[in-house]
């Protein structure tokens, strides 16, 4: 029966106090009779403008309508035909900018709750372990795939199904790029990265690890080795901020603190990781990264963390919800400050930040309203560790490695929508091309760059 509510079924949610200090994962997920009811909040329109508004377009009133009956595995099934990766987008994916925010329902109310039921599918298909049939006719072509992230793998999961052989090379010992090192355990459980992962290996897709490739195997190499080639090695190089002080013990980039906690599990009695001990914590930045850098902070026993952003809290990049997620855990909001140096005492050590008070002024070429410092305004803020989230560019190795393909200014691959590069055979997409930005974004990269690579191989037999 349709449910006209105006209110969408709620996500049950980990208790703040208790989540702030442990690494368990804050969303729980809905329950069976939660989901079918939140199902029924689809109206199934007929111009399904949550469809378009879906980077790789996924069928969703389709999978919502096998909700409702209880076919939760055809729910699946119908996600699977566009999206290899449900688990985690179900999780990660900026959904209120996307399908929920073309959503009908959204008119007058709460959006249907589409990431929430494509999370519970995916999380169904996986608990009740339901065996799938990987009957694939083999061809005999080579793809080679750089780079493990949602890029990476939805190409190979396309291109395999299509009988491609496909192997991935990843320069990190453990597969899933930023979805491995970068997001933490509490928002995206590494055994849900690990299954999406594994369903690709049975599919027989090849992923060999600490394998960099422009040291370990050049582009050249690879390129007559394999039939095409596909670059999706993200945008893992870290900005910083070029401000006095930034070389001190106890300033760490975002990438690599989240390495640090994410891939070697620094927060493990256990793990042989070194990672400083810090009792007051400022994460610079204002994005997902600067969100889930401060809540690992707090994980590792920060006393104090503080978030330093120097728009305000309507410009915040990071998504509502995290955002949300990160107050409620303690974390402490110091908008409209930027850093201008950093502070050490005679050991080398940061004992400080000196910031500087800022207003907003005219909007820049993307419409945000740009910060301007108020002369005169500097004061200094006492932490013992500095995080650097301010944003990240494609790493120069392929570039200095890799002869015929050209770069933007930023440093991404030119390619064409379709992954097309002005290298013949070689295909690029996700950061490495765009520079960061989302998972699902990245993963449609990863499927368009496999339509053209099945075009391409088909063209020259
Ligand atoms: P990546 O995921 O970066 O994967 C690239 C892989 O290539 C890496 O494993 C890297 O080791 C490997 N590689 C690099 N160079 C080489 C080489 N020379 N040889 C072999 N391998 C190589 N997006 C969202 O949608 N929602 C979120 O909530 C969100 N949160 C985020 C939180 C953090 C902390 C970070 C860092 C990013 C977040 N993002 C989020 C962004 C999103 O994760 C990325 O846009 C996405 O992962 C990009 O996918 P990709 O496949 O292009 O690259
Ligand atoms: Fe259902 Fe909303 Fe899509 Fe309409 S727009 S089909 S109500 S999810």
């Amino acid at each position: 029966m349709a449910n006209m509510s105006n209110k969408s079924n709620v996500m049950p949610l980990l208790d703040p106090k208790v989540r702030a200090r442990c690494f368990d994962e804050v969303s729980l997920g809905y329950d069976e009779e939660t989901a079918i009811n939140e199902a029924n909040r689809c109206l199934h329109c007929k111009n399904k403008p949550c469809v378009s508004s879906c980077p790789v377009n996924i069928n969703i009133p389709e999978f919502i309508e096998e909700i409702k009956k209880g076919e939760f595995e055809k729910a699946y099934e119908i996600i699977s035909m566009t999206s290899s990766l449900s688990g985690i987008c179900g999780r990660v994916c900026p959904q209120e900018t996307q399908c929920e925010k073309a959503c009908i329902r959204g008119l007058k109310g709460d959006s249907v709750a589409i990431g929430r039921l494509e999370r519970f599918v995916s999380d169904y298909h996986n608990k009740n372990e339901i065996l799938e049939d990987f009957n694939i006719e083999k061809n005999n072509f080579n793809v080679a795939i750089i780079g493990s992230g949602p890029a990476g793998l939805s190409c190979a999961s396309d291109l395999i199904k299509l009988g491609y052989n496909v192997t991935i090379y990843e320069a990190l010992h453990v597969a899933g790029g930023v979805l491995t090192y970068g997001i933490p355990e509490f928002r995206l459980p590494k055994n849900i990265v690990n299954k999406e992962i594994d369903r690709l290996v049975k599919m027989g897709v090849e992923i060999k690890t600490n394998y960099v490739i422009g040291k370990t195997k050049t582009i050249d190499e690879l390129r007559k080795e394999n039939d095409a080639i596909f670059i999706s090695s993200g945008a893992g190089l870290p900005k910083f901020m070029n401000i006095k002080g930034e070389n001190l013990k106890g300033v760490y980039s975002a990438n690599e603190f989240l390495t640090r906690v994410n891939l070697m599990k620094a927060y493990l009695e256990e793990s042989d990781t070194p990672i400083m001990k810090f009792k007051n914590v400022v994460v610079v930045g204002g994005g997902n990264v600067a969100m889930d850098a401060s809540r690992c902070a707090l994980r590792l026993n920060a006393d104090k963390v503080t978030i330093c952003y120097r728009r305000s809290l309507n410009e915040l990049p990071a998504r509502k919800e995290e955002v949300e997620h990160a107050e409620a855990e303690g974390i402490e909001f110091n908008l409209l400050n930027n850093p201008c140096a950093i502070i050490g005492d005679e050991n080398g050590r940061v004992t400080g930040i000196e910031l500087i008070r800022q207003e907003l002024g005219e909007p820049d070429e993307r419409g945000r309203r740009s910060p301007v410092a108020v002369e005169g305004s500097n004061w200094v803020l006492d932490v013992d560790a500095v995080i650097i989230a301010i944003g990240t560019s494609p790493n120069p190795l392929i570039r200095n490695t890799t002869g015929g393909l050209t770069f933007t200014r930023k440093g991404g691959i030119e390619a064409d929508e379709g992954g097309v590069t002005s290298r013949e055979g070689v295909f690029a997409g996700g950061d490495a091309v765009t520079g960061a930005a989302t998972v699902i974004l990245a993963m449609g990269a990863g499927k368009e760059g496999a339509k053209s690579i099945d075009k391409y191989i088909k063209s020259k037999k």
